[in-house]
């Protein structure tokens, strides 16, 4: 069993990188990438824990990125998380998430949540305010009643706390990993709401940055849109990834490495990450 797609407490997951490994053996991974959102803190930490644990920890990140007035994530596979090329990248997603993070709460200042902003960031490990940790003050506040409504009254595109964020470019994300000799990973390609051709669009110029893989199984999906990804994964002759995107027990990720096994049509991203092992 592999996860190449999970969050710990270092970014929005609810879970410490100790409660995440112990999950990992319970469930049995042999291989797993925690790639927590714009964030490298929690890499090396858990390759430690993997040492000590046996399980191999491989590098991993999740990057937002704008790319045609979409907010999408590309993942970073296997790369060396000291080198300056992504930890230039990281730095710059910092700074624009604090921004971001003000400008939400200034955004959402109407709601009169005393010290919005303060109370999100105790809320987060690192620093770094993800949507979420933002939706977990309005729940506490007694605004809203879940995630879910906290997303789709307040956080989401077009809503009023929506805020524009100067997220990198696809082109800049992918060099970032690239350049610091990992892979690229289209994350849960069938999550934007793209038409079919923007989707192929999206693919085509992903692969002129240098992208190598999408994810064909991520989280809880249905058998019907795991065939559709293989097939798009083996006519754009990419290797296909697979994660569970947990976060946390119940939401829409699967548990931690419990996502459906890769079609065998497909070629699997570990083939060309073993090689380097
Ligand atoms: P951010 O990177 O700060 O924009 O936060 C994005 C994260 O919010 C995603 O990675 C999801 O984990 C989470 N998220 C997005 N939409 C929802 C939703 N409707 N309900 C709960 N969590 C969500
Ligand atoms: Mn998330
Ligand atoms: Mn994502
Ligand atoms: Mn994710």
């Amino acid at each position: 069993m592999l996860d190449f797609h999970c969050h710990s407490n270092y970014s929005d997951g609810a879970h410490s990188l100790d409660e995440l490994m112990d999950m990992a053996i319970v469930n049995n991974l042999a291989v797993i990438a925690l790639t927590d959102h714009d964030c490298l803190e929690g890499i090396e930490p858990f390759i430690q824990l993997g040492q000590q644990r046996q399980v191999k920890v491989i590098s991993g990140v999740e990057l937002s990125v704008n790319w045609k007035k979409k907010d999408i994530h590309i993942v970073g596979l296997n790369f060396d998380y000291k080198h300056a090329e992504i930890t230039k990248a990281i730095s710059y997603q910092s700074e624009q998430r604090i921004i971001r993070a003000k400008a939400m709460c200034e955004a959402l200042s109407f709601l009169k949540i005393p010290d919005l902003y303060q109370q999100a960031l105790d809320l987060t490990t690192t620093g770094y305010i993800t949507r979420p940790h933002i939706a977990q003050v309005l729940i506490n506040s007694g605004i809203c009643k879940s995630m879910d409504q906290a997303f789709d009254y307040y956080l989401k595109r077009g809503k009023p706390g929506y805020v524009h964020t100067a997220w990198l470019s696809l082109q800049q994300a992918v060099a970032a990993i690239v350049d610091s000799g990992g892979i690229a990973v289209i994350a849960h390609p069938l999550k934007y709401q793209l038409s079919a051709t923007k989707l192929n669009q999206l693919i085509e110029a992903f692969i002129a940055c240098g992208g190598k893989a999408i994810e064909v199984v991520s989280g809880r999906m249905p058998a019907n849109q795991i065939n559709q990804m293989a097939q798009k994964c083996n006519h754009y002759r990419l290797y296909a990834s697979s994660g569970s995107d947990f976060h946390r027990k119940g939401q829409y990720g699967s548990d931690l490495g419990l996502q459906s096994s890769l079609p065998e049509s497909v070629r699997s991203v570990y083939q060309l990450i073993r090689e380097e092992l």
